[in-house]
């Protein structure tokens, strides 16, 4: 074995590594797409049909909430950036109609597919200004719809359905990452509303109020037995009026749990728990608590499935606050 074979061998691994490393560091490249949801549990949903090809934003994150959110500069930013832009619709982030119409280079609303309800009542989410309505040709059915999908599993099928293909069109050369991921997801979501179908199946009959008014696709897949809504704001002290309500509804029929949301004050829960003995636990609707990560919309249906069955069974409440 000569040396100068040697060298030139040796030479020949550098170039070898160098052009490994240009393939290495020009890979991201090939992934221009930059997509944007509104809320959190969307940003769960197609974060795991783009896997790792990329990361997906979010508008509302988890300090926020699509009921009162004001849109800031940054998020304009973000949008103008964005490729795609997911978004329940004007029924739920009112806040985007314009910058959607104005900025947005392709969008996509989820609310609005097959299998949608109506809304049980009147339930406002954030300003809505009806000359705007008028003006930007908002469909007046549409706002009749119960923006809260994303807590139903077999809806979140076509939320996954609709998007994938549209990530397919945008980004082809990643149609079969998407395609694959799309399918295992769907089928990850059939054995988690099994899972969830039986864990609830014993808790049919065990009534309960809520806060909010956003679980009626989480309450209808499942057959639970919501009594009704208590309109509270969050205060931060209970008074002797909201108290009186709960009473009543607490004599009135056989309440087995109140599920608060995170934004209550602690000490206006505290006392109303003191004060009417009834146990309350928080869910967490938009997934404020969750993790961005492989398996994040399915950890976040399974925690809030959790939630429910402990408080309306009287078990261990992680949830509580
Ligand atoms: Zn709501």
């Amino acid at each position: 074995m000569n040396k100068s074979l040697s060298v030139s061998r040796i030479k020949l691994l550098i170039s070898l590594a160098a052009s490994w490393v240009i393939v290495l560091w020009a890979a991201p490249a090939q992934s221009q797409v930059e997509v944007i949801t509104s809320i959190k549990p969307l940003q769960l949903i197609v974060q795991e049909i783009v896997g790792q090809r990329f990361s997906v934003g979010v508008v509302v994150g988890s300090a926020g909430s699509p009921h009162d959110y004001s849109l800031r500069i940054s998020d304009i930013e973000k949008i103008k950036l964005a490729d795609l832009v997911v978004w329940v619709g004007p029924h739920l982030e009112n806040f985007l109609v314009k910058p959607v119409q104005k900025y947005a280079r392709h969008s996509l609303i989820v609310g609005n597919l097959p299998g949608v309800r109506i809304s049980a009542e009147e339930h406002q989410h954030g300003e809505r200004d009806s000359h705007d309505e008028a003006e930007l040709n908002i469909d007046e059915d549409l706002l009749r719809l119960d923006p809260h999908i994303w807590l139903d599993p077999i809806y979140a099928k076509k939320i996954i359905e609709i998007t994938s293909l549209k990530l397919i069109e945008l980004d082809p050369s990643a149609a079969q990452l998407y395609r694959a991921n799309a399918e295992k997801f769907t089928t990850r979501l059939d054995d988690l509303d099994r899972n969830i179908r039986s864990k609830l199946s014993n808790s049919r009959d065990k009534g309960f109020y809520v806060f909010h008014d956003g679980y009626g696709y989480f309450v209808e897949r499942y057959q639970l037995r919501q009594l009704g809504s208590f309109k509270f704001s969050p205060e931060t002290s209970l008074s002797v009026r909201q108290l009186t309500v709960v009473k009543e509804a607490i004599d009135e029929k056989k309440v087995s749990c109140i599920f608060q949301e995170p934004q209550y004050n602690g000490q206006f829960i505290e006392e109303l728990h003191k004060n009417s003995g009834v146990r309350i636990a928080a869910l967490d609707p938009l997934a404020m608590d969750i993790l961005v990560e492989p398996g994040g919309y399915i950890n976040f249906l399974q925690k809030f499935s959790t939630t429910i069955y402990q408080c309306l069974n009287d078990e261990e409440q992680t949830g509580k606050r």
